[in-house]
């Protein structure tokens, strides 16, 4: 640099001088390039312009060509359709497998009569139906009728259900039970849902299999643990409560399978979808779930589905 020179320095007052009339001026010549470009695209005689449109693409933007869709995005052709899990077509295809996998399933809890079915369904909460048809046949014979049972104080009845588990609140329903219908119903067990509601231990699950399986009455759908973790699992419901999932079920179940479809469904459960590690392989109804905790899967996973 020759001397007495000395470079430009930054203004003290913080502002860079000319700058911004420079920067205006930058801004301004670049839109006017930009417009010439613009043009000359318009004309297809720019260094960057594009083919100009013929015919019909000129009035509107060039389409785009719509992605393939996944079988289970729920998208055919490029319209969307949503994905609909109680879709009555899905569910009848559901009930039609159920019944090729369980034809003639029943009641798998031992009994003879309405107050035993009472009394095996009291027992069978938080206990499997192998367990409670251990202990059953004994009770029975032992205390044979309904009146024997309501002769009985919580305490007699204890060690009888004790290996059945929550044995003190078992034995204070079913002798609780016994002495109402004694007392209000004439030693019968009502077949109407709501005295059976009236009965100490008996919620709404006990009414139903006893309406269902003793009576032949569809008044509702028994969800257990089987009914509650599969239905979740096949997306008929989302619920967690029992009374809602059962409210569910009603909506999309026909009613002259409520008895059946629990039935099947409980079996489904101790036989496949049991509930750690479904057996999924081997499961009929594989490439109708998008159970999150599959086991194994031919289908995608619809993003709506989780269990
Ligand atoms: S595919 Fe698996 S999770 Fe789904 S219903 Fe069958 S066993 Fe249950």
């Amino acid at each position: 640099m020759p001397r007495g020179q000395v470079p430009r320095q930054p203004a003290r007052t913080g502002r860079q001088d000319k700058v911004r009339a420079a920067q205006s001026a930058s801004s301004k010549k670049a839109r006017v390039e930009r417009s010439a470009g613009d043009k000359d695209a318009r004309v297809g005689t720019g260094a960057f312009a594009r083919p100009a449109p013929t015919g019909r693409q000129k009035k509107g933007r060039q389409k785009t060509t719509p992605k393939p869709a996944s079988p289970l995005s729920g998208k055919v052709s490029g319209k969307p359709k949503a994905y609909n899990p109680i879709a009555p077509d899905r569910v009848a295809d559901i009930l039609q497998r159920l019944d090729h996998l369980y034809p003639n399933v029943t009641c798998a809890l031992t009994h003879s009569s309405a107050w035993e079915l009472v009394v095996a369904t009291i027992l069978s909460a938080q206990s499997t139906d192998v367990n409670v048809n251990r202990v059953t046949p004994e009770l029975f014979r032992k205390y044979p009728t309904v009146q024997a049972f309501a002769a009985l104080t919580p305490e007699q009845l204890e060690p009888d259900v004790r290996s059945t588990g929550f044995f003190r609140n078992k034995s204070k329903s079913v002798v609780g039970a016994a002495k109402k219908i004694v007392a209000d119903f004439g030693g019968q067990v009502p077949d109407d849902m709501e005295k059976l509601l009236t009965l100490p231990g008996v919620a709404r699950k006990t009414a139903n299999v006893v309406l269902g399986s003793w009576f032949g009455k569809a008044e509702g759908v028994v969800v257990d643990t089987h009914v509650h973790r599969i239905s979740r699992r096949l997306e008929l419901t989302k619920q967690n409560d029992p009374v809602k999932i059962e409210q569910d079920l009603m909506k999309v179940i026909p009613r002259e399978k409520w008895i059946l479809f629990s039935h099947q469904i409980i079996h489904h459960g101790r036989k496949l979808c049991i509930a750690r590690k479904p057996k999924c392989a081997e499961c009929s109804l594989e490439n109708l779930c998008h159970a999150g905790d599959k086991t194994w899967s031919t289908v995608d996973m619809h993003p709506d589905a989780k269990v």
